[in-house]
């Protein structure tokens, strides 16, 4: 029965992917930002909103160099919360950029395909030749 009744909710068994970032959703603020995220670190991110007390991703990003201060930039949009994650390098930030961007592509209010770090040769790892 649960089932059904999950179906007439319109929960979809086939796509429900997983984003690729920490489980902590926290409201974009200024004053959260700065507590939680280091300055100086590379990272991926992703801003959305709330909805029946779950993440809702709505754009997904990264920072080759300050993931603190790109948030910044998005205090004060539509989105509410966000999600981050700190990568090891830009190629790796890229990688999970392109996971997140291509999971969630029907929802995202990005215009277009991430694109790859600055003087770093890499293809997007999913086959959709945008790069
Ligand atoms: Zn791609």
């Amino acid at each position: 029965m649960e089932f059904i009744y999950l179906l007439s909710k319109g929960v979809n068994f086939e796509f429900m992917p997983a984003l690729n970032l920490s489980k902590k959703t926290i409201r974009l603020t200024y004053d959260n930002i700065e507590k939680y995220v280091k300055p100086k670190k590379v990272g991926n991110f992703a801003l959305g909103t709330l909805k029946d007390s779950k993440f809702v991703p709505k754009y997904v990003g990264r920072s080759d160099k300050d993931l603190q201060l790109c948030l910044k930039k998005y205090i004060g949009l539509q989105y509410t919360y966000f999600k981050f994650k700190y990568a090891g390098s830009p190629i790796k930030a890229f990688i999970r950029e392109c996971s997140n961007y291509h999971n969630f592509q029907r929802q995202l209010d990005n215009d277009k395909h991430p694109e790859k770090p600055e003087r770093v040769d890499a293809d997007c790892p999913y086959g959709c030749n945008s790069q």
